[in-house]
């Protein structure tokens, strides 16, 4: 069997062999509780706390400002519910392109009386500054935009919003989840108070994420027991995963800058590509401000089968997604980001997901292309089928 090409790096990335490395004593020897005062203690606590340097100099924050979490997910919602608690209410203002981890939080305090307004991109997939700044209410009391879009890859001016909501009065918290080590991030230079992390897409272990908190911002935790990051996310450290998220940013920062120069030239060349061979190929979003490996496609005529391309795909040995990991296999559902960013209903249904990382060669592009082609030219005219209905999130 030839080598599967795994075109999912938005999803999620393999683990580094050298993240791997650091990890694996935690799970042997290095077993210690890092609140333990003794010798296996200390030595865990030290491993815990070389991880919140490493995570802090990835964004350029001082390490006090990183609060762990188990997830990009649990990051987004501490962030959330956290400030909401701590600032007792307040309207929040976020996008209609969010992932569901912010998405769906906001509707869940909505249903608590908590009023929020969800501003539409332009058609680029871009937050327009003036759209923001027109959606500010004198209470508003936090902004939420995304740093990265995990459908059509878009980058958000951050730095720009956060301006607007600095000037308001009200806190900024992005979502770098999709951003974080493949575009350099700097919460000073960004201006964010707020900003989330996952250690899984950027090569470390799944199941590990933080939160960045700005020194002085008020914050309410969601789970209460142990002081453990100052009591903002108490439980027993996941040292083994903090020890390798904490590797995986240091590699992130060290090799970030070279690897998104090669992604982009391998982006080119997958898009341009395809648009050669693949008849009714178009691009979502914009051209130029999104991420290094990343790429959403329209494929005219085949919108509403993208489950069944996917399938086709993956019996050719390439890991592709449609969208998002975490939207059903319903293919017939428009994509919200795409509904929100005016795409009509149709092209909206279904766009190609193909996300590009550390390992994906040049050759691997070309074996790409020779497949793509033959994979959408037999699902058009399109034809019905019946598709099981379960997630790959
Ligand atoms: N935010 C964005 C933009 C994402 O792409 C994801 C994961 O796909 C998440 C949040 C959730 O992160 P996690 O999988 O660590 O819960």
């Amino acid at each position: 069997m030839p080598p599967r090409l795994y075109f999912d790096y938005a999803a999620t990335t393999p683990l580094d062999p050298r993240v791997r490395e650091a990890m694996l004593p935690h799970l042997s020897e290095e077993f210690g509780n890092p609140s333990s005062l003794h010798a296996e203690g200390r030595a865990a606590r030290a491993a815990v706390e070389q991880a919140r340097g490493e995570v802090a100099a990835l964004l350029g924050a001082s390490p006090q400002e990183i609060v762990f979490t188990g997830s990009g997910t649990e990051a987004d919602n501490l962030a959330l519910l956290g400030s909401a608690a701590a600032a007792d209410g307040g309207h929040i203002v976020t996008s209609a392109i969010e992932h569901p981890a912010v998405l769906e939080t906001c509707h869940w305090l909505e249903g608590r009386g908590v009023p929020v307004s969800f501003v539409s991109p332009r058609q680029n997939g871009i937050v327009e500054p003036g759209d923001l700044a027109a959606a500010m209410r004198p209470d508003t009391r936090l902004v939420s935009i995304m740093m990265a879009n995990n459908v059509v890859g878009t980058l958000q001016p951050i730095s720009q919003l956060a301006r607007i909501a600095y000037s308001a009065g009200a806190l900024f918290h992005t979502d770098a989840v999709q951003a974080a080590g493949r575009v350099p991030l700097d919460v000073g230079r960004l201006g964010v108070d707020l900003l989330s992390i996952s250690a899984h897409k950027f090569y470390g272990p799944k199941g590990v994420g933080a939160l960045f908190v700005r020194a002085g911002v008020r914050v309410e935790p969601l789970c209460h027991g142990g002081g453990q990051e100052r009591g903002l996310r108490p439980a027993t450290e996941n040292v083994a995963a903090l020890a390798g998220m904490g590797c995986a940013a240091r590699l992130a920062l060290a090799e970030m800058g070279d690897e998104a120069v090669r992604l982009v030239k391998l982006r080119e060349k997958l898009l341009a590509g395809i648009l050669a061979r693949v008849p009714g190929a178009y691009l979502h979003g914009d051209p130029h401000r999104r991420l290094p490996g990343h790429l959403c496609l329209g494929l005219e005529g085949v919108e509403g089968e993208a489950v069944h391309l996917l399938l086709k795909l993956d019996d050719a040995g390439v890991a592709a997604s449609s969208g998002s990991a975490c939207s059903s296999r319903d293919g017939d559902r428009p994509s919200h980001v795409l509904s929100a960013m005016g795409v009509d209903p149709v092209k909206a249904r279904g766009p190609l997901r193909l996300s590009m990382g550390r390992l994906t060669s040049d050759a691997e592009v070309d074996q790409l292309l020779n497949i793509l082609p033959g994979a959408v030219a037999s699902l058009r005219p399109t034809v019905t089928r019946s598709v099981p209905k379960t997630t790959f999130c």
